[in-house]
């Protein structure tokens, strides 16, 4: 079982691998190296796991990738997610799995064919579930949207869950593993055969392996070992609205406004929605990121043009019901996360630049655990750091990112 301690000074210990991170990233690649059979800390330096990032998302998981890479992982990530207690060997989490589907609309006409080759695409990667779906059919499947709508590709698969309950599931279920809050790594050190050491304001940590799953804190940790990752941080916001609940359509799913590049979804008493800005500047990594005083107005604006019942939410909305959260989003040449061991740097791990961690959590971890301990090989890994370096980049192609 996983130990989750605030830390006292721990001197010099020692450890086969350590992760640094205590988001859903770093707690399922701790679950998969102590499986694999290692000795496993994880040090973070905030008062709890699953608080920066994690607790910002939207904890939605779909499968609608056009990326082969992309689709991998997550068809792998939701098996894992659906049987969560059965993966874990623990019976007493529950991740809160609603798998009402994702819905990306458009009502631009020319957008039609684009989406239906995107539903093609998503059968012949093995999403067979992925829906194409306009006209009054759409309108009849989902009847709260607006007239407008034309089309849209939907997989009932998708959906979200909890992510303070996955990754404290993670956490619990490993096994010889200690996780370190409120610890800060500061250092790695290296010698002749690669990392020798973390070291930490708590303490330091001897081991030959070192996974950085630092979240928006990862080029600083990849620094660290003398890596120059690149890597962008973007602020994205999301807000939650208390609403009751006869305003909100029952068993809605996710839905995407294709056009205007907002979202939202049911939440427990209201809705999350939100939009992503993609004029939003880079801005470096932090823990306190500002919110925009208009943020919700403008995600409610550009939510009603597809969801009418919007703007009965902003008749009756008070300042009160509104609250405005923000995290970063991580950024790849490819926007696609790295994950594995970084060849410049021996014992030097990656599991890191994601704008989608939460989707991606179980399988990359997985995957972390599978190639450090060789039943994988790091060749045959898509996602590998080395693919910058190769020119094996190719920009994803898939909706919202
Ligand atoms: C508004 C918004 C909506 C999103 N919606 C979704 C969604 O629906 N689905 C989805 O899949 N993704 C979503 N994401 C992205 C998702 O939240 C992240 O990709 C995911 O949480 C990354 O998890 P992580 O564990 O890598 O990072 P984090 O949760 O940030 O964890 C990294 C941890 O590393 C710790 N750390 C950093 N530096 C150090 C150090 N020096 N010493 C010790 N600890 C350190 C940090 O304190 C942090 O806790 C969303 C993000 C935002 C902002």
């Amino acid at each position: 079982m996983g130990r989750i301690f605030v830390a006292d000074n721990f001197g010099t210990i020692t450890a086969d691998a350590v992760v640094v991170g205590g988001g859903i990233v770093g707690a399922s690649t701790a679950f998969w190296l102590s499986k694999a059979g290692m000795k496993v800390i994880v040090v973070e330096m905030r008062d709890a796991l699953s608080s920066l990032t994690t607790a910002a998302s939207v904890e939605c998981f779909r499968t609608q990738f056009t990326e082969q890479d992309m689709a991998q992982l997550a068809i792998e990530s939701l098996g894992m997610f659906e049987n969560f207690n059965e993966v874990i060997g623990l019976d007493d989490i529950h991740i809160g799995m609603t798998q009402r589907g994702y819905l990306f609309v458009t009502d631009e006409v020319k957008m039609i064919p684009e989406l239906e080759d995107a539903v093609k695409r998503y059968h012949e990667l093995g999403v067979t579930d992925a829906e194409f779906i306009t006209g009054e059919k759409l309108h009849k499947r989902f009847p709260f949207l607006a007239s407008q709508a034309l089309a849209a590709t939907y997989n009932k698969k998708d959906g979200w869950l909890s992510t303070h309950e996955t990754t404290y599931g993670f956490a619990k279920a490993s096994l010889d593993a200690t996780f370190y809050t409120k610890t800060k790594v500061t250092e790695i050190v290296l010698d002749s055969k690669g990392v020798a050491a973390v070291v930490t304001d708590r303490g330091t940590i001897q081991t030959r392996m070192v996974v950085n799953c630092a979240g928006p804190f990862a080029a600083i940790i990849g620094k660290m070992a003398g890596l120059q990752m690149p890597l962008k941080t973007v602020r994205r916001q999301k807000c939650y609205i208390k609403v009751a609940a006869d305003i909100v359509p029952k068993d809605a799913p996710f839905m995407v406004d294709l056009v205007n590049h907002s979202y939202w979804r049911p939440e427990a008493g209201g809705v999350l929605c939100a939009w992503v800005d993609s004029d939003e500047p880079e801005s470096p990594p932090s823990e306190n990121l500002p919110t925009d005083w208009d943020f919700a107005a403008e995600s409610i604006h550009r939510v009603s043009r597809l969801n009418p019942f919007f703007e009965t939410i902003a008749d009756k909305i008070v300042a009160s019901d509104i609250n405005v959260s923000a995290g970063q989003y991580v950024y790849t040449p490819d926007d696609k996360p790295v994950i594995g061991p970084c060849t410049e740097i021996e014992g030097l791990h990656l599991n890191c630049g994601y704008w989608c961690g939460v989707m991606m959590s179980p399988a990359a971890g997985k995957r972390v655990a599978d190639i450090a301990t060789g039943k994988m090989d790091n060749r045959d890994n898509p996602l590998r750091y080395s693919r910058f370096a190769e020119g094996a980049v190719e920009k994803g192609s898939t909706f919202l990112k």
